[in-house]
């Protein structure tokens, strides 16, 4: 999969793509990673690519011509490109999007600076429009940063032959079940017992219900969402009926 960046700071991605699995997997040639400096498409000597906002205001907007030069040139290389624009005002970034996106041959990301962009760019070049969350960044860098990071890690290969993004958290709309490593005990608090037990049907039971208790606890909102079999139904109803005994333990 490829993904062609646009920015004015193409420096800002050298040190978290050499790294880590990302690292790994651009030097394996799973992903393809290119910055593109829109700076190099402006059309005067003295590459300007922000003008004032029509109508006044403060700040800076950027200008349309070395954008849409720039899309053009990839375009040019590969027509069905998909672009996208990472803005505070597009669609909430999630794992269903990546996984969407994960599809996609070649992604170009394009990274807003200042004001955002000229409106123009969304009407004429954009076929997507993601927000990484509700907050503001200075630049879309970090938000196509992100992108990539999740939606890399989804792509055959890039986690490792025994390694699946399928029981992260997110995958089927649940959070994924707590994690321990040695030592066995540490000042007092010890691993649960069955993940000692070698029983493996018994090991995934609890991770299952460990899974929905967490996310019951944290995100009630994503359960609405999960494709939750017979069984899950009946774990639940034990963790509901667990919660009520502890309270009323507490009130004794
Ligand atoms: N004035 C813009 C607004 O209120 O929508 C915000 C501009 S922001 C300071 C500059 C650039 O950062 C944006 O053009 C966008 O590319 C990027 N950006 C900021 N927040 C983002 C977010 N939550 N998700 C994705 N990109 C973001």
């Amino acid at each position: 999969m490829r993904f062609d960046i646009l920015t004015l700071f193409p420096d800002m991605f050298s040190s978290p793509f050499r790294e880590s699995i990302i690292g790994r997997a651009i030097e394996k040639g799973l992903i393809e990673v290119r910055t593109i400096n829109i700076r190099d498409f402006a059309l005067d000597k003295h590459r300007v690519v922000d003008d004032t906002p029509y109508g006044g205001g403060q700040g800076m907007v950027m200008k349309v011509e070395p954008i849409a030069r720039a899309i053009e040139w990839v375009k040019s290389q590969n027509p069905s490109a998909w672009t996208v624009h990472l803005t505070p005002q597009g669609k909430p970034f999630n794992q269903e999007l990546a996984s969407s996106l994960s599809s996609r041959p070649h992604l170009i990301l394009l990274c807003g600076r200042y004001e955002g962009v000229d409106e123009r760019v969304r009407e004429l070049f954009v076929d997507e429009e993601i927000s990484i969350g509700d907050y503001v960044l200075t630049g879309g860098e970090l938000a196509a940063m992100v992108l990539i990071d999740v939606v890399a890690r989804l792509l055959p290969g890039v986690l490792g032959s025994d390694r699946s993004a399928a029981e992260d958290s997110f995958f089927n709309s649940l959070l994924e079940y707590p994690q321990y490593t040695r030592p066995l005990d540490f000042r007092g608090k010890c691993v649960p017992e069955v993940l000692l037990s070698g029983n493996h049907a018994a090991i995934a039971l609890w991770r299952r219900k460990e899974a929905l208790r967490r996310t019951l606890t944290r995100r009630p909102d994503l359960l609405a969402r999960a494709n939750l079999s017979e069984e899950d139904r009946r774990l639940m109803e034990e963790i509901l009926q667990e919660r009520e005994t502890d309270k009323g333990g507490d009130g004794a």
